[in-house]
This record gives structure tokens, C-alpha cells and sequence, in this order.
């Protein structure tokens, strides 16, 4: 582990699925925080906000202070109030990520006012046809494109569920117009909650359950990167993948043994 002394946690897929805690994930948490590791957990949730999951985490047995998460919602409001400031955004996403888009203008979908970033969350019902035909004129109009993440697909007690990524593909192909991803795995995401931490890439190791997001982000930054074997994982991605893991466990609760304690 050399001087690994915080452990980064993705939530959906290694803590939670739909908000219930994975086997063993409440006993690995307090293991690894009685054994003297810092936390963070780093989500490209959009379905809720900081202060939700914070409860939403307390309520599955895993007690979680508000400093310690870091979401996409709020590294896409650090990344247009310094990028894009004053601009008028139109939210295109699922629940209620506008918690967390402290400083962030919204536009109306209803109205008819001019846009000038289209921000991208999760997918959801609420995201209709009427909605992304009204971001797809905002690009073509000449509005820049901001997506929360690119994730496919999620993992959901009703198995897996079509995410934005798929229709962030199209808005891209359409309008001609690629997007900048703030959420994992943004290497400036990853550099930025280093720097809140104030610790090294190498004081620190990454776990998730998404290979381009939690693995390939973190160790794009030089950070060490474990993969668990539930949520999204599927071995077949894993075969097929150009990225390597620095290791793969079952799941979160193979963490303290894994680990021990910190360096
Ligand atoms: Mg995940």
C-alpha cells in the first residue's frame, strides 16, 4: 500500500444499490475507519443531492459526514462558475442535482429563454423527447455542452437501467458539438478532490465498480485503483478492457484485509 493513508469510495455499485447497503459494506467502512483511513466517497450520482446522501448513506449503516462526499453536480458548478460564469443553463437530467448547482443560472425548460451551456445529468423518466430536442437546438444554436459524466448504464435492484451517456452520444453526433465531462472520470475531478484532501495521488487508492470512470480516472492521476466485483462489474468488460486494475475483489468488504492499515 506504501503511504496510502485515504480511501476514495464510489457509492452506487460498491456501498449501495438503489440506496441498500451491499453485504458487508457497513462493517468495511467502520473496519477501515477504525483501522485509521481517511473516506471520501466520489459519485456521479445526479438522482440525488449531497445532503440526501448523506442520510440516504446513514440510513444503509454507513455513517458519512458532508465533507467527505464529493458528487458531479458539484464539480459541474466549480466547473462553470469558473468556465462559464453568469451563463443561463439548461438542466437536462434526472432528480434533483440543482442542490448541488450552487451558483448555477437555470433556464425554464418551459420558457422560451436563451441558453447558453446545456448540462447533462443522469437519465431518468422525467428526461423526454421535448427536453433533449430543446438541448439538441441549444447546441445547434452554439451553447456549449457539459455532461455531469458519460456513464451507459447503471445498476439498479431491477438490474441494469439506460443512463444519460447513450443520449449524450447522440446530442454529440447531432449537434456536432462534444462535450466536456466534469464528473468521473475527469482527471480535473480527480486532481480537485486531491487538492480538498490536500493529499497525493499516491496517499491515496480508488474504489469502484466502473472501469473508465472509477479505475481509468483515478489512474490517470497516478492514483491506485481497486476494482470490485459488484454493480456494474461484469468479468467480460473486465477481458475485453485495455485497462488494468491495480486489483480486483469480490467486494467492498474485502477492502480491510486488502488494505490493512494505512502506510
Ligand atoms: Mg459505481
Amino acid at each position: 500500500v506504501g503511504s496510502a493513508r485515504c480511501v476514495l469510495l464510489d457509492i452506487d455499485g460498491v456501498l449501495t444499490i438503489s440506496w441498500r447497503a451491499i453485504p458487508g459494506a457497513p462493517e468495511a467502512v467502520a473496519g477501515l475507519r477504525a483501522s485509521g483511513w481517511r473516506l471520501a466517497m466520489v459519485t456521479n450520482t445526479t438522482s440525488t443531492g449531497r445532503a440526501r446522501i448523506v442520510e440516504r448513506l446513514s440510513e444503509a449503516g454507513i455513517p458519512t459526514e458532508p465533507e467527505e462526499v464529493f458528487t458531479a453536480p458539484r464539480a459541474a458548478a466549480a466547473y462553470l462558475r469558473a468556465h462559464h460564469p453568469g451563463a443561463s443553463c439548461l438542466l437536462v437530467s434526472n432528480g434533483t442535482p440543482h442542490d448541488d448547482l450552487e451558483g448555477v443560472e437555470l433556464v425554464d425548460p418551459g420558457l422560451e429563454q436563451a441558453v447558453d451551456v446545456v448540462l447533462t445529468g443522469g437519465a431518468g423518466p422525467e428526461v423526454g423527447y421535448e427536453l433533449l430536442n430543446r438541448a439538441y437546438h441549444a447546441l445547434v444554436g452554439g451553447a456549449s455542452l457539459v455532461a455531469m459524466h458519460r456513464n451507459l448504464q447503471w445498476e439498479t435492484e431491477a438490474g441494469s437501467q439506460l443512463d444519460m451517456g447513450a443520449f449524450l452520444l447522440g446530442l454529440e453526433q447531432a449537434a456536432q458539438s462534444p462535450a466536456t465531462v466534469v464528473g468521473k472520470p475527469s482527471t480535473d475531478l480527480y486532481l480537485s478532490i486531491l487538492g480538498a484532501l490536500d493529499l497525493d495521488a499516491g496517499e491515496t487508492v480508488m474504489v469502484g465498480d466502473d472501469l473508465e470512470a472509477d479505475i481509468e480516472g483515478a489512474q490517470a492521476v497516478g492514483m491506485r485503483a481497486v476494482l470490485v466485483r459488484t454493480g456494474k462489474f461484469r468479468e467480460e468488460h473486465l477481458r475485453r478492457s485495455a485497462i488494468e486494475p491495480d486489483d480486483v475483489v469480490d467486494s467492498v468488504a474485502d477492502l480491510p484485509s486488502l488494505l490493512g492499515y494505512p502506510g
